[in-house]
């Protein structure tokens, strides 16, 4: 697809009222009663590792973010913005001026990420708790993170408001793990604290310059960003998410955008994010009736694109894959059945301790596991901040 200009219509802000693209004449999140419902995300943790969701969906287990996770929130939130501006001003040199405001504006909305850059807490990404060894080349799950010197700020399962200053782990795990190594910020140990924030900041305006490299903002209009989608399937399921941004040609086709602040990926990486924008694709489709023309990922630390032009028969099936995946999801929920599947992703979760694979036990099961569900309650992204939803 070439053509990027479009009619912007009125944006959603952080916030703000839901997108309108949900299903026309269906009920949408606020009205439509507790049932079945999946987003990308949590169909990642169920894909993952059931247990996984169990934690997080379930239990609603409190996680420590990563200092990629909130770097990632950080640069979503600056191309968000950036947008805002005038399509002429929309420069690099102005990309980098929102860094430290919109940095700003995440503290105040969760302070202890300020405790994130402690000068004695060590390199920033292993004092985030949510990472610790990467995972060997054969596979073998690494040992237990470090436990971090700050307390737990995000809960990834639920939708309270730590939660909204950072990016789903999973997502960030998995583009880790596509890279083979973890992205950590390049703060030398013992650092001071406003030595290593610099850093922090420093890193996410490296990102924005990998964005200013396979796109110019300056030619496009986004027609939505930050919007949440959702759609029901079969009256039934509701599927849900949050795409970073929508592209709308004079035409009318349809490019779904999404940035990855990962490193490049690898094949079965590529296979993951893809899930994620079909996940996209599908709602488009169902609440609009178009097959987006375009499904693309940006992936900003090494400047790369990745484009893919879905088809209805695929996406067809898709939804099928998507039922039986929520199929699933409610039987390990009747029978309180959520097993451990120990992959390489082991490296970055946040309840080893907690998991049989470990040699820990979990909670007991909450004795009304439906209160606060559906079990997919969360959307992928809350106000502000990105998430990325990937599957493993
Ligand atoms: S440590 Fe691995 S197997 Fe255990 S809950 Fe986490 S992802 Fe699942």
């Amino acid at each position: 697809m070439t053509a990027q200009t479009v009619f912007p219509p009125p944006q959603p802000r952080p916030g703000g009222p839901a997108s309108p693209a949900t299903s026309a004449g269906r009920p949408g999140l606020a009205d439509r009663p507790s049932g079945p419902s999946l987003s990308p995300s949590r169909a990642a943790d169920f894909k993952t590792c059931p247990l996984l969701f169990r934690f997080r969906t379930i239990d609603k287990l409190p996680e420590q973010p990563s200092a990629d996770q909130v770097r990632g929130t950080l640069v979503h939130a600056v191309l968000e913005r950036l947008f805002d501006l005038p399509a002429a001003e929309r420069t690099p040199e102005a990309a980098a001026a929102l860094v430290t405001p919109e940095w700003e504006r995440l503290v105040s909305h969760e302070p202890a990420l300020a405790a994130l850059f402690a000068a004695e807490s060590g390199p920033i990404g292993p004092i985030m708790g949510t990472v610790s060894a990467p995972p060997a080349s054969d596979g073998t799950p690494p040992g237990p993170p470090s436990p971090g010197p700050s307390e737990p700020v995000a809960d990834p399962a639920g939708v309270g408001h730590a939660t909204e200053a950072v990016r789903d782990p999973a997502a960030v795990a998995a583009e880790a793990d596509a890279m083979g190594q973890l992205a950590l910020i390049d703060a030398p140990a013992g650092a001071a604290e406003a030595a290593r924030l610099a850093a922090f900041l420093g890193s996410a305006r490296d990102l924005l310059g990998g964005y200013f490299a396979v796109e110019d903002p300056q030619r496009l209009e986004p027609a939505e960003r930050e919007t949440l989608i959702s759609t029901m399937i079969d009256d039934e399921l509701l599927i849900r998410g949050y795409i970073d941004r929508l592209d709308v040609s004079p035409a009318g086709d349809l490019r779904v955008v999404d940035y990855k602040t990962g490193g490049a990926p690898r094949e079965a990486f590529e296979g993951r994010a893809l899930f994620q924008l079909k996940f996209y694709a599908l709602v488009l489709w169902r609440t609009r009736g178009v097959v987006p023309r375009v499904l693309r990922l940006l992936y900003l630390k090494d400047a790369e694109v990745l484009d893919y032009s879905p088809e209805a028969a695929e996406l067809e099936r898709f939804e099928r894959t998507l039922v039986a995946l929520s199929q699933a999801v409610e039987r390990a929920k009747r029978d309180r059945e959520f097993r451990p599947k120990p992959s390489r992703l082991c490296g970055w979760c946040n309840h080893q301790a907690l998991c049989p694979e470990f040699g820990g036990t979990p909670p007991p099961f909450p004795e009304s596991p439906t209160a606060g569900l559906p079990a997919d309650s969360e959307p992928d992204r809350l106000a502000t901040p990105h998430q990325d939803n990937l599957v493993a």
